[in-house]
């Protein structure tokens, strides 16, 4: 018999029930939980003569972390009936905490997430602690909140309010959901109980609790034109953020409170059940979910199969560059704690570094998302210096200067007269070989690729890149320190463009040959966004310039020569100074103080002389010449293992260039469009040359 609650009355005749399940780091909520929850609410629905009930987590710092996911792969294999069975079952312990004979307030402390929030809303009050974190995260995982969320929170704080977080799937700090009455008050964790029966006297004193239950037990009574003012102004928000086609969740979460909220609570219910339905099961979910398991697996992942590696603390980073990746990185660092000391060649370009980390925070803190605190806290971490020995007390050292062999391999020299011997050298580079560069380093062993993408502080990937040489306890030490940053690390071995840029590169190259066979720049762009990237390869090209796409072009070209085309239009933009949005012209122009991109007859003078052909192309072929050059990429990156798991690579290009999340990755994207079926299209393609020649695993997984 599982034992998630304990139960207990304290001395002033309130309960305290705590739940901790058994030889778990989190609470979740499965089935078991809710039923053994059930039980306790027939005990509790006796004591008619409590004075009320104090409900807790058993876990210090950790209230509740939502669903029990593992239960959702065979909920979603359900049936309709099966489905809104247990939702109904919830509905109706969450009715029965809602009209326990006495108040009920939950006490947060920790992450309080989906469906604990949806538990913790059903009570009458709830106190946080001031670490608390509350929200309904679900339509980041293709769900709505389908246990009362979308019910209670709009009665509770209102309907804008709610609309913003559950359609957001926001999660909020104690201090905001305060603010908005989510909480009733905000107190020290050792206090919590105290607080909570002080609470629980309150609300009996004044018997205002059996009327706030009624009233939200009722409609909200948004009258008709509040309601289609809100729904039609917040539909519009989200479609401007995302599409329905491709995350229906928040759309679907936002019509069961427009169906919902203006009926009694039980028929706003039945309403949320029958939307549930919707999205539970979707392909769409279940890829949601597939890559927050896959999210989560990279988090527990040391790095590396020797589980003897020892990564060691580092207590001392010190950042070579203060370009643009030398500060985004060095405030990375000094932001999760990690003194950091920032090195450059000049007084003023330490102090553009300086003026970029301050950026960082400093627009964090508009959007609410950072303090004054933070600022001071990152400030008093981070360091300038203009000479090498400020790196000698440092076991890491990440080298992020401009992308040129001789000068990053010089440095190499300067930096083995200061580093300890034990230290550890990180290089940013995005395109040179790690192992030939370890031939420079101060000690091979300690040396590793650590590759950061831009934006640093908003891009989360860090490609991890082993050298020959590398030692299994320097993997280990610079994952740990990742994710220290907060980073999501992926080790990899050493090759041309790493993991993400490799497969990235063939797309990229496929739009600029289709174009100058005559395919039109905005179908390819549009085809892609259609698709789900978040935008299309030719106004990618301008947003990295063109000079970098060139650069990283040829780089492909030299190692993969025989399948990497380099297009002979790049050249002649860098030559005309068509390097793209930085330059205010590349493929399209960048007009007006927002830099909108728009269609520029110029370029079609370029265009014409580099075109090989004019004719038209379909949207099927746009897309099967970006997504199949991608794919087949991927996939001769696993044949060679490069990664060694393939949700390393799903996540890589995920988190990496946005391959939509909602289509589980490119490999699922294969599995789901069937291997045979790909097959198929790809032989379409192979007159083109080797890039469409069909790997070995498509062959076996099409014959499968
Ligand atoms: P950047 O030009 O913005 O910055 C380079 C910095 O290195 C400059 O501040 C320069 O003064 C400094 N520097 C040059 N010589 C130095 C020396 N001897 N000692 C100390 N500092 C020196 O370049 P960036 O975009 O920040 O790129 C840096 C590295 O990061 C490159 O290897 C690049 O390939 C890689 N990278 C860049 C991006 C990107 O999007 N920009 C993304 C990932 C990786």
């Amino acid at each position: 018999m599982s034992t998630a609650f304990q139960y207990e009355e304290l001395d002033s005749k309130i309960g305290l029930l705590t739940f901790d399940l058994p030889d778990q780091k989190v609470n979740t909520l499965s089935r078991a939980v809710w039923q053994e929850l059930s039980g306790k609410l027939a005990e509790l629905e006796q004591q008619s003569d409590l004075k009320g009930l104090l409900f807790r987590s058993g876990k210090p710092g950790q209230y509740i972390a939502g669903a029990d996911l593992k239960e959702f792969g065979v909920l979603m294999a359900s049936t309709e009936e099966a489905i809104t069975g247990s939702l109904v079952e919830v509905h109706d312990i969450l009715n029965r905490v809602n009209q326990l004979p006495f108040p009920t307030v939950a006490l947060i402390d920790g992450n309080c997430l989906g469906g604990g929030t949806e538990l913790s809303l059903s009570m009458d009050e709830r106190i946080a602690t001031p670490n608390t974190k509350i929200g309904l995260p679900e339509v980041g995982l293709g769900l709505i909140p389908g246990w009362g969320g979308t019910q209670r929170l709009p009665r509770l704080i209102g309907i804008n309010a709610a609309i913003d977080i559950i359609c957001g799937g926001k999660t909020i700090p104690a201090s905001e959901a305060a603010k908005l009455g989510l909480v009733f008050d905000i107190v020290p964790a050792e206090s919590l109980i105290e607080e909570g029966c002080r609470l629980i006297e309150h609300l009996q004193q004044s018997g205002d609790w059996q009327t706030t239950r009624a009233t939200r037990s009722g409609p909200l009574g948004l009258n008709e034109d509040q309601a289609t003012f809100t729904f039609a102004v917040s539909e519009g928000g989200i479609r401007g953020k995302t599409s329905p086609k491709h995350y229906p969740a928040p759309f679907i979460a936002l019509k069961a409170m427009k169906e919902g909220v203006n009926e009694t609570l039980l028929d706003g219910l039945a309403v949320e059940r029958k939307c549930a339905l919707e999205v539970v099961g979707s392909p769409n979910s279940s890829n949601l979910i597939s890559v927050f398991f896959m999210n989560n697996q990279i988090g527990r992942d040391p790095g590396l199969k020797n589980r003897d590696a020892i990564a060691s603390e580092v207590n001392r980073v010190g950042v070579v560059g203060a370009g643009l990746m030398g500060a985004g990185i060095a405030t990375t660092m000094a932001r999760s704690g990690v003194p950091t000391v920032m090195m450059d060649v000049s007084e003023e370009r330490l102090a553009d570094g300086m003026g970029r980390a301050q950026h960082v925070i400093a627009s964090r803190m508009k959007i609410g998302r950072a303090t004054e605190a933070d600022m001071v806290n990152m400030l008093s971490k981070l360091n300038t210096s203009t000479t090498h020995s400020a790196l000698s007390g440092c076991e890491v050292v990440v080298e992020a200067v401009t992308e040129n062999e001789e000068l990053k391999t010089s440095i190499y020299g300067q930096l083995a007269e200061v580093m300890a011997e034990d230290a550890i050298l990180a290089s940013n580079t995005s395109t040179i070989s790690i192992t030939r560069m370890a031939k420079a380093a101060p000690n091979a062993e300690k040396f590793v690729g650590m590759h950061f993408f831009y934006p640093v502080d908003r891009m989360q990937l860090v490609e991890v890149i082993r050298g020959e040489k590398t030692s299994d306890d320097t993997v280990a030490t610079i994952v740990k320190l990742a994710k220290q940053a907060r980073k999501v690390p992926i080790v990899m071995k050493d090759c041309a463009g790493f993991l993400v840029n490799r497969i990235l590169l063939p797309y990229m190259i496929e739009s600029v040959l289709m174009l100058l066979e005559g395919a039109d720049m905005d179908q390819i762009d549009k085809v892609a966004t259609k698709f789900g990237m978040p935008m299309g390869p030719i106004a990618l090209h301008d947003l990295v310039g063109m000079d970098t796409a060139c650069y990283a072009g040829r780089v492909m070209v030299g190692a993969y020569s025989d399948r990497m085309v380099e297009p002979s239009l790049l050249q002649a933009m860098v030559d005309s100074g068509r390097m793209g949005k930085k330059a205010g012209v590349g493929f399209r122009k960048f007009v007006g103080r927002k830099k909108s991109p728009t269609a520029d007859p110029e370029f079609n003078k370029l265009l014409d002389e580099h075109r090989t052909n004019t004719r038209e192309f379909t949207d099927e072929e746009i897309e099967d010449r970006l997504f199949l050059a991608m794919l087949l990429e991927a996939q001769r990156t696993l044949e060679e293992e490069i990664v060694s798991e393939p949700a390393h690579l799903e996540m890589g290009l995920i988190l990496g260039i946005g391959f939509p999340a909602f289509r589980g990755g490119i490999l699922k994207w294969c599995a789901d469009s069937g291997a045979g079926t790909i097959l198929d299209r790809v032989s379409k393609y192979t007159e083109l040359g080797k890039r469409f020649a069909p790997t070995d695993s498509l062959l076996q997984q099409a014959k499968q």
